[in-house]
C-alpha cells in the first residue's frame, strides 16, 4: 500500500521526536512491503519564524490532501510574547478546524513495565489498563453560546449545551469503528438522569447499536464513571462521550498510566485522514539535548497505522517492539528508575527499530 504522510516537526523536541517515528515507519513500510511517502508542513513557531504565520493555507491544504498527519509539538518561549492569532498554537487550533477533526482518542493504556509510576494500587493496576476514550471534539458546552448578564441585580451567567443528534450519531459511530477495532466493548458515558443533551445521546447511541450488533453497548453516568476509571479501569475497551465529560475524564485516565512522554493521541473527522500527535507539548527545557521520550510519537504512528491505514498486524509489531524495548531494561529520563539503563531520544529509537520485526 502507498501512503502520503503529512509531517509537521513543530518546534522544541518535536523534531527529534518525530524523526525517530519516521525510522519506525520506514522499517515497517520495508517489513510488510508498503511505501510511505512524507511531505514536509510547517507549523508553530517555526512557521512563524519562516512564513510570518503559525499554519500557512498552503501548509494545511498540504495536510488535507494528505492521507494522514504526524505532528511533534509546536510552542516555546520565544513565541510567547507574539499576538494571539499568531501564537503557534492557533496553528495547532486552525489544523484541527481546517481538517474538520470532530474526535478525539486518547488511549489510557499501562505498559506493565511501569506499573510502579501508577498513583493507583497495585491490585488495581496488576489487573490491567488498556483502554480508549473517545471525546467529541468540537460540539457541546465549550461550542455553545456563553454570556454573563445581570438579571434583577444579580451577576448570572449562561453556557449553552447543545447536541443533535446528527453530531452525536458521528461521534458515535467512531466509538463503535474503534471498539469494533479492539475488544469490542464500547461504554457510553452520559448524565440522562438529568440531562436532555444526554437523554438524546442515549437515545441515538441504543439506535446505532443495532449497526454494530458485534459491539456490546453499555451505559454510565458521567459521575459514576469518574469513579470506575481509579476504582476498576480494567472493566474499560471503549468510552465514548461528550466534549466536556471527556475532557475530564480523559485527563483522569492519562494520569493513572504514569509518563507523558509514552502517550500518543488521534483526531479523526468524516474520512480516514487523521491527525496523529503525543500528548505533551514541545519540552523546551530539554529540546536538542537527545533527552527526550520518543515513545509518545512512536505509538501515535502506530495508531495512524491502525485507525487510518487499516494495518492492525503492523500497528501491533510497533507495539511488541515498544514492549520488548522496556521489558529490556531500557528508559529515557522521564521514566528512568532504579536498575534500569537509561538512554537518549536517538538511541531509544535504535533498540525499538531493533526489536520491531513482523
Ligand atoms: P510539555 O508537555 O512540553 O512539558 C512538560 C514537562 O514534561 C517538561 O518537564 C518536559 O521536559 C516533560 N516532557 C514532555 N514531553 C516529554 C518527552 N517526550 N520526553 C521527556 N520529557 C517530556 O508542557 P509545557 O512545558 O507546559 O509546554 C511547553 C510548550 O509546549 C508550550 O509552548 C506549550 O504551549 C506547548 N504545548 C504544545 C502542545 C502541542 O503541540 N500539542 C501541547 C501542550 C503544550
Amino acid at each position: 500500500m502507498t501512503k502520503n504522510i503529512a509531517v509537521i516537526r513543530g518546534d522544541g523536541i518535536g523534531p527529534e521526536i518525530v524523526d525517530q517515528a519516521l525510522r519506525v515507519l520506514d522499517k515497517i513500510a520495508a517489513l510488510y512491503g508498503h511505501t510511505f511517502q512524507y511531505t514536509d508542513v510547517d507549523m508553530g513557531g517555526c512557521a512563524i519564524d519562516k512564513w510570518g504565520d503559525p499554519l500557512p493555507e498552503e501548509m494545511l491544504k498540504k495536510c488535507t490532501e494528505s492521507d494522514s498527519v504526524l505532528l511533534g509539538a509546536v510552542g516555546g518561549e520565544k513565541w510567547n510574547d507574539v499576538p494571539g492569532p499568531m501564537r503557534p498554537e492557533k496553528g495547532l487550533l486552525r489544523l484541527r478546524a481546517g481538517m474538520g477533526v470532530y474526535s478525539n482518542n486518547r488511549p489510557a493504556k499501562i505498559w506493565p513495565q511501569l506499573s510502579a509510576a501508577s498513583p493507583l494500587k497495585k491490585a488495581i493496576v496488576d489487573k490491567g489498563i488498556d483502554f480508549i476514550i473517545v471525546r467529541e471534539l468540537i460540539g457541546g458546552i465549550y461550542f455553545g453560546e456563553h454570556k454573563t448578564r445581570d438579571i434583577d441585580g444579580v451577576a448570572t451567567a449562561i453556557d449553552e449545551l447543545k447536541y443533535d443528534e446528527k453530531e452525536i450519531e458521528r461521534i458515535g459511530r467512531i466509538g463503535f469503528e474503534t471498539a469494533r477495532k479492539r475488544g469490542g466493548r464500547l461504554c457510553s458515558v452520559e448524565k440522562s438522569n438529568v440531562l436532555d443533551s444526554s437523554r438524546l445521546w442515549k437515545k441515538v447511541m441504543h439506535r446505532l447499536s443495532e449497526e454494530y450488533p458485534d459491539v456490546e453497548l453499555s451505559d454510565m453516568l458521567v459521575d459514576n464513571c469518574a469513579m470506575q476509571i481509579v476504582k476498576d479501569p480494567s472493566q474499560f475497551d471503549v468510552i465514548v462521550t461528550e466534549n466536556m465529560f471527556g475532557d475530564i475524564l480523559s485527563d483522569e485516565a492519562s494520569m493513572i498510566t504514569g509518563s507523558i512522554g509514552m502517550i500518543p493521541s488521534s483526531s479523526l473527522g468524516a474520512t480516514s485522514c487523521g491527525l496523529y500527535e503525543p500528548i505533551h507539548g514541545s519540552a523546551p527545557d530539554i529540546a536538542g539535548k537527545d533527552l527526550a521520550n520518543p515513545i509518545g510519537t512512536i505509538l501515535s504512528a502506530a495508531m495512524m497505522l491502525r485507525f487510518s491505514f487499516d494495518m492492525p498486524e503492523e500497528a501491533d509489531a510497533i507495539e511488541r517492539a515498544v514492549s520488548a524495548y522496556l521489558d529490556d531494561g531500557y528508559r529515557t529520563g522521564d521514566i528512568m528508575g532504579e536498575g534500569m539503563t537509561q538512554v537518549g531520544c536517538r538511541q531509544c529509537g535504535d533498540l525499538i527499530l531493533e526489536r520491531l520485526s513482523k
